[in-house]
């Protein structure tokens, strides 16, 4: 039976990758290839980091491996924080830190002007460096505040399209649904089905 390495020590994102994918998905982690070194998301793209994370972590465990990279894109800032996302605010910034500047940034900027999405690139890369790709978005809008204490990232400051809720206000399994995560790992689904 094969395995799929997810390249990720985050255990929220591999449950979050496990309960889109189902209980029956046959996955690893990181956290099980303790020898595995740190990678550097050095990509100017989504695609670039997430290639480059599959197949690294694919040639260092002999697995099939799946990497996802994400981030969110502020129209008002020309698609910034972008592949910063999670550095927005300096290499070491807490999650309120980088909510902290965006809101900052967008002090002035009004609401019709305050569209964002979450965009998420999933690569499949194996052994023998043949890679695959896939895609999801969520269309959303930045408020003012915070609000809700669910999630994590950006997710109390996104404002989910079609919805008068934050992502941070959402149940997980509803978040799944529509996140830009759920709807790439939905559109890789069939180069994971040997593993599902
Ligand atoms: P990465 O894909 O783990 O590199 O995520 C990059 C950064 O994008 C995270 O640290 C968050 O700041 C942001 N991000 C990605 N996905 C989400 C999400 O679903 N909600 C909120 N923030 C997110």
């Amino acid at each position: 039976m094969s395995c799929l390495t997810v390249a990720t020590k985050n255990p929220g994102k591999l449950r979050e990758i496990r309960e889109i994918l189902g209980s029956e998905a046959r996955l690893l982690s990181l956290a099980d290839f303790p020898d595995v070194g740190d990678i550097v998301e050095d990509g100017r793209t989504f695609e670039a980091n997430a290639i480059k994370k599959a197949l690294a972590v694919a040639s260092q465990t002999g697995h099939v491996s799946l990497a996802d990279d994400s981030g969110l894109e502020v129209d008002a800032l020309d698609g910034a924080p972008g592949v910063y996302s999670a550095r927005f605010a300096g290499e070491k910034a807490t999650d309120e830190q980088n909510n902290r500047k965006l809101l900052r940034l967008l002090e002035d900027v009004p609401d019709a002007q305050r569209t964002a999405r979450f965009r998420c690139v999933i690569a499949v890369g194996a052994p023998d460096g043949s890679v695959q790709t896939a895609e999801g978005t969520a269309e959303g809008r930045i408020l003012h505040s915070p609000r809700g204490t669910g999630g994590f990232g950006y997710d109390p400051l996104f404002l989910v399209s079609g919805l008068r809720r934050t992502f941070a206000e959402l149940p997980s399994e509803e978040k799944n649904r529509i996140s830009h995560r759920g709807n790439a790992l939905r559109s890789a689904y069939s180069m994971l089905s040997q593993f599902l």
